[in-house]
């Protein structure tokens, strides 16, 4: 992905800093249209696309929506990520366990085709590198680590090399150090959670099902893989308490595949874990602001959640096509691209969904992580009054599949 063939210039229209999967379709989708687009990333080298999404799935994968699907597609991404790894599941099942309740999703009854994909986030990224190569317009810095941020638009790099552009998107994660150095105070709460993430091979096929139970300690999901036509793999994210995390971690693999498979009632028969297991901290944040004059965050960088729902890389690349449309028009029209005005359209049209997912993901770690007796029997009615309630139970289907309010042209 690094640049040979193209001319590296320190004059661009669009910095973006962080070329993880939202800073790098953002790159892609202004590169398109031409715009002049520098994607700086710290990390050292872009992945080797020949072996992702070959052999054992990797660790981290997210469920992407039919919507972020339609994003990529505009892309010219998701055809080679078909081709080399990505699980449709057309159901999803949730439930209780610590009582009774259970909610089941069908595409069929959210009137849709599939309700998602698990994608590996190597193959996303990996698709989305092969594009930018193609787009003459961009510049892929890789092995650039800004370290400074100056009024004006100008980034300053690590190796004392300055670049400015009207605008600078930070797309640089959770822990944005580019939003400390914009000094954009950042909400933050402890969610009380590590995730332990890995890769199981079980008994019994997942038939295409996104499962997840709600333990006491938190979500158990088990999110669905096919490899090489094997349906029988599964990707875990395991959200508990940061001592039963260390203890998880700790376990051997067998005695692993035996906890896994009694937190999930053997719904898929013995669990084989088949990847180290790793801990991940889970701490909701987000930004007091998403943008300053010629200054704009994006993705982790303005909003990291819970991952109970898969929706963070979801709710990052409906940011990127919201920002992207904004800043379109504004060039249509000959407004600069860092105008105050425009990129504050861009926060409200993102802001509110943003924080009403959080809040979301919120309620449901309240509501789930508690022994207390009236809540249980609450939550119990509510799982099952939410299988029953047809309209309310559209609305979490609408939720999961990514439709909410007015879609950005790049994913109509
Ligand atoms: C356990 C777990 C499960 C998840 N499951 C799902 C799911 O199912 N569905 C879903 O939608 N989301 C999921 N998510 C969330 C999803 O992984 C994130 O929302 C997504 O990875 C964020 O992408 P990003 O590009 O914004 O940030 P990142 O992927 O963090 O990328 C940031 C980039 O910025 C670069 N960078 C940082 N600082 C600098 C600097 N100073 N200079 C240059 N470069 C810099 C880094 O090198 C990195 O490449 C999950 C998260 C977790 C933890």
């Amino acid at each position: 992905m690094t640049d040979t063939a193209k001319q590296p210039t320190t004059q661009y229209d669009v910095i973006v800093v962080g070329g993880g999967m939202v800073g790098a379709a953002l790159a892609a989708l202004l590169g398109q249209a031409g715009v002049a687009v520098a994607l700086l990333d710290a990390r050292p080298a872009p992945l080797p696309a020949d072996e992702v999404g070959i052999g054992l799935p990797a660790m981290r994968v997210s469920a992407l929506t039919p919507v972020s699907q339609r994003l990529l597609e505009g892309l010219g991404a998701w055809s080679w990520m078909a081709a080399r790894r990505v699980t449709p599941y057309r159901f999803m099942q949730v439930w209780d366990g610590e009582g009774s309740g259970e909610v089941r999703f069908s595409a069929e009854q959210a009137g849709v085709p599939l309700l998602g994909h698990i994608v590996e986030n190597d193959v996303v990224l990996a698709a989305l590198e092969r594009r930018l190569d193609e787009l003459p317009s961009v510049s892929v810095q890789l092995g650039t680590r800004v370290t400074g941020l100056h009024e004006g638009g100008e980034v300053v790099l690590e190796d004392g090399r300055r670049l400015a552009a009207p605008l600078v998107v930070a797309a640089d994660g959770a822990g944005s150090p580019l939003r400390e150095m914009a000094g954009i105070p950042v909400h933050t709460r402890d969610t009380g959670h590590v995730a332990v993430v890995t890769t199981v091979h079980n008994a019994r096929e997942h038939g295409g099902v996104a499962r997840q139970v709600f333990l006491a300690s938190g979500p158990l999901a088990f999110l669905p893989l096919t490899v090489a036509g094997d349906a029988r793999y599964c990707s875990i994210v395991w959200s508990t308490s940061p001592a039963e995390a260390a203890r998880l971690t700790a376990l051997s693999p067998a005695a692993l595949g035996r906890e896994l498979e009694a937190a999930f009632e053997s719904r898929l028969g013995a669990v084989e874990v088949v990847d180290r297991a790793l801990a991940v901290p889970l701490t909701q944040r987000h930004a007091e602001r998403y943008v300053l004059p010629g200054f704009a965050l994006v993705g982790d960088a303005a909003h990291s959640i819970h991952p109970l729902a898969g929706q963070g890389v979801n709710l990052g690349l409906m940011d990127v096509a919201v920002l992207a449309e904004e800043l379109l028009a504004a060039r249509r029209r000959g407004i600069a691209l860092g105008e105050p005005r425009m990129l504050q359209r861009y926060a409200r049209r993102r802001r509110g969904d943003n924080a009403a997912m959080l809040a979301l993901m919120d309620g449901f770690r309240l509501l789930f992580g508690t022994r207390h007796p009236a809540l249980t029997l609450l939550r119990n009615l509510g799982l099952s009054g939410v299988d029953r309630l047809t309209p309310v139970k559209r609305l979490l289907m609408q939720q999961a599949i990514g439709r909410r309010g007015t879609l950005p042209l790049a994913c109509r």
